[in-house]
C-alpha cells in the first residue's frame, strides 16, 4: 500500500544532510536546540495566508469587508501582533482569548466576541474593552449585553448568529450549521425572526447584521453559496417584515486545507470570487443593498504554517499486525486524532530524502489506546531517536493542548528570515504544579 505521500509545501525543502527544512531552517537542529515535542510556525507562511485573505476579500467585497482570524484555531500573543500588522481582525470566544489579544496590543475595534455561553463577566470585559461587536447566540445573551451596555452608557454593536440549516457533509462534530445545532438561532423554527425583532427593539444594542458558520474543513464553494442563498432570503424577509436592512453579513469560517495526499487544495481566489458573484446576484434579485462581508478563517490561515516535531522513543512490532512508532508527544499536543480520527502526514525529518516505504502507526505517549498521531501512515524507516515531523499542525493543535497525564505543554517557535525565536516557552514541571496547593 505504497503511495505518493509527498505533502511537502513550497516553504519546505530537504537540505544536503537529507534533513527537512522549514523556511530554510533545519528541523533536526530545531529539535536539538529547543527539545521535542515542538511546534514550529513559519511566520512568512502565516503572513502570506493572512494577506491572501485580506487581499482577496478586498478585491471582491465592498469596503469594510475583512477576514477575522478565528482565535480558537491558534491563540497566543505573537499571533495577534502579526494579525494586527497584516491588517486583519480576529474573533474571540472567551475571556482568555480576549485577554490574550488585548494584552498583545490588538485593537479592540477589530475584535468580535463569539460563543454560545458567554458569561456576564465576559460580556462586561468585552463592553469595557470597546470591542467591535458581539456575535449574539441566544435571547438571554442579547438581554445581558443590553443590560451591561446600559450600565456603561454605551450602544453595543451586535450580529445575530443564525443557523441556516445546512449540512456541509463534513464530519458530524465539526458541523455546526444544522437546525439542531447548539449554536445560534434557526430560521426554520421562526426563532431567528423573533430574536431579530427583539434585537431591533432592545435598548443599548445596535444590530449591524447577521452571522452564520456552516462547519469546518469544507473543500468547495457550494455550501457557502447555499448559505448565501438562505441568508440573503432571510435578509430580504426581515427587510419586508421589519423594514430592517443588514449592513454586515458574516459567513463564518470553514475553508479546508489539505492534510493528506488525497485532499485537494482549495483555490481561495476562486472560492471567494464565486461567493461574491453569487451574493451580488442574489442581492440584485432581492433588491438588497450589498452588505459588507466578514469571514472567520481559522484553519486556512494557520494550519499549513505549522508543523510539530517529535522524537522517536521506541518501536514496537506486533508480528502479523502492525508496527508502532512511539513518540514523546501525542494527544496532549495534538488531540485531533483522538477527537475526530483526523488524518495527518508525517515524515522522518532526519531521513527526509529517503523513500516513505513503511506503513506504521505513530503512537502518542498518553495512556489512551486512541492517543495516536495516526494509523496507516507512510513513513521512512524510523529508528529510536529519529525526529518525526508531522505536517500541517498549525491549527487546533497548540490551541487544544492539555496537561493530561501531567505532561508539560510544548513550546512554540516562530521562524523568520532563517532564524527561530520562542513565541511560547515550554512548560516546566514547576508550571505543571503551579496551581496545586
Ligand atoms: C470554528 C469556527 C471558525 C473557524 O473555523 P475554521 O474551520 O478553522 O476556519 C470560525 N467561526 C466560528 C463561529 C467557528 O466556530
Amino acid at each position: 500500500m505504497l503511495h505518493d505521500n509527498n505533502m511537502l509545501q513550497d516553504n519546505h525543502a530537504i537540505n544536503a544532510a537529507g534533513h527537512l527544512t522549514v523556511a530554510g531552517v533545519d528541523t533536526v537542529a530545531l529539535a536539538e536546540e529547543y527539545g521535542t515535542p515542538l511546534y514550529v510556525m513559519d511566520e512568512a507562511r502565516l503572513r502570506r495566508n493572512m494577506r491572501r485573505y485580506a487581499d482577496t476579500m478586498s478585491k471582491y467585497f465592498p469596503e469594510g469587508s475583512m477576514p477575522l482570524m478565528a482565535s480558537k484555531a491558534l491563540s497566543f500573543r505573537e499571533i495577534y501582533r502579526i494579525a494586527d500588522d497584516e491588517g486583519i481582525g480576529a474573533d474571540v470566544v472567551s475571556a482568555g482569548e480576549l485577554y490574550t489579544a488585548l494584552s498583545a496590543g490588538f485593537p479592540a475595534s477589530k475584535l468580535y466576541f463569539h460563543g454560545s455561553a458567554k458569561t456576564l463577566a465576559e460580556i462586561r470585559m468585552g463592553v469595557e474593552a470597546g470591542i467591535a461587536c458581539f456575535v449574539v447566540d441566544n435571547f438571554e445573551e442579547l438581554h445581558r449585553i443590553s443590560r451591561v451596555a446600559g450600565e456603561h452608557g454605551v450602544t453595543q454593536n451586535v450580529l445575530l448568529r443564525i443557523t441556516p440549516g445546512i449540512d456541509p457533509h463534513t464530519y458530524e462534530a465539526v458541523n455546526t450549521g444544522r437546525v439542531d445545532s447548539k449554536f445560534g438561532v434557526a430560521i426554520e423554527t421562526g426563532q431567528a425572526f423573533e430574536i431579530t425583532q427583539e434585537a431591533l427593539e432592545t435598548p443599548n444594542v445596535r444590530l449591524i447584521g447577521f452571522h452564520c458558520h456552516i462547519g469546518s474543513q469544507i473543500f468547495e464553494a457550494a455550501p457557502f453559496l447555499d448559505a448565501v442563498d438562505i441568508m440573503t432570503q432571510y435578509m430580504a424577509d426581515i427587510r419586508d417584515r421589519l423594514g430592517y436592512a443588514a449592513e454586515v453579513l458574516n459567513l463564518g469560517g470553514g475553508i479546508a486545507v489539505p492534510y493528506v495526499f488525497r485532499d485537494p487544495e482549495v483555490d481561495l481566489d476562486a472560492c471567494i470570487r464565486d461567493i461574491c458573484e453569487h451574493l451580488t446576484e442574489r442581492c440584485k434579485a432581492l433588491s438588497l443593498p450589498m452588505p459588507k462581508v466578514l469571514m472567520e478563517p481559522g484553519r486556512s490561515i494557520v494550519a499549513d504554517a505549522g508543523i510539530t516535531l517529535y522524537t522517536v522513543q521506541n518501536i514496537k512490532v506486533i508480528p502479523g499486525y502492525k508496527k508502532y512508532v512511539a513518540v514523546d508527544g501525542g494527544m496532549t499536543d495534538n488531540p485531533r486524532y483522538a477527537l475526530y480520527g483526523a488524518e495527518h502526514t508525517a515524515l522522518v525529518a532526519n531521513k527526509a530524502a529517503e523513500p516513505q516505504d513503511e506503513i506504521v502507526t505513530i503512537a502518542g505517549r498518553c495512556c489512551e489506546s486512541d492517543a495516536l498521531i495516526g494509523e496507516n501512515m507512510a513513513l521512512q524507516k524510523a529508528e529510536v531517536d529519529d525526529t518525526i515531523a508531522v505536517l500541517v499542525t498549525g491549527a487546533y493543535n497548540y490551541s487544544m493542548a492539555s496537561n493530561y497525564n501531567r505532561v508539560p505543554r510544548s513550546a512554540v517557535v516562530m521562524l523568520k528570515d532563517g532564524k527561530a525565536r520562542v513565541a511560547v516557552r515550554r512548560e516546566t514541571l514547576e508550571d505543571v504544579i503551579a496551581y496545586d496547593l
